[in-house]
């Protein structure tokens, strides 16, 4: 059986200006390779939890803000380090009650473990998916929340 991970679990920006804690468990985690995605981390893709807004918040700093409409059309915005620029989450506006924590700024990593991939249309073409996939936004979210809670993290 895997081991439970405890909460709250930590994390923050790499210059610790912002810092926060997490106080409730992630519904899911995927990797997420919308272009927006790509642009942010300057990488491939990004690993996303998904947790709740009343589970999330900022223990030091006061984050900037910024809004885009994501490659589903929906309005999004994000919260980010002013000092390093880092990226911490995004959410939906109006709120969904849900946040995106962008998974590689927790403290401990080591529990993340994606269920599979979205927005595989504009993945690059070397990625390897796991085993749910999405080519744009998932109608349903369902498996992948599934999925998650059958890793038995918490
Ligand atoms: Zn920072
Ligand atoms: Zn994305």
């Amino acid at each position: 059986m895997t081991a439970k991970t405890k909460l709250p679990q930590t994390g923050g920006c790499c210059c610790s200006a912002l810092r926060y804690a997490l106080s409730a468990p992630p519904v899911m985690i995927y990797n997420c390779h919308c272009t927006n995605c790509q642009k942010i981390t300057g990488s491939a893709f990004t690993t996303a939890a998904a947790v709740p807004e009343s589970g999330f918040a900022f223990t030091k700093g006061a984050p900037k803000r910024v809004e885009w409409r994501a490659d589903s059309g929906a309005l999004r915005y994000g919260l980010f380090c002013g000092e390093c620029g880092g990226r911490i989450v995004n959410g939906a506006v109006p709120s969904s009650g849900m946040l995106s924590l962008r998974a590689g700024t927790l403290d401990d990593t080591s529990w993340v473990e994606p269920v599979g991939d979205i927005w595989t249309k504009s993945a690059q073409t070397w990625v390897r998916f796991g085993a749910l996939t999405s080519e744009g936004q998932p109608k349903d979210y369902a498996p992948f929340a599934a999925a998650y809670r059958a890793q038995g993290r918490f």
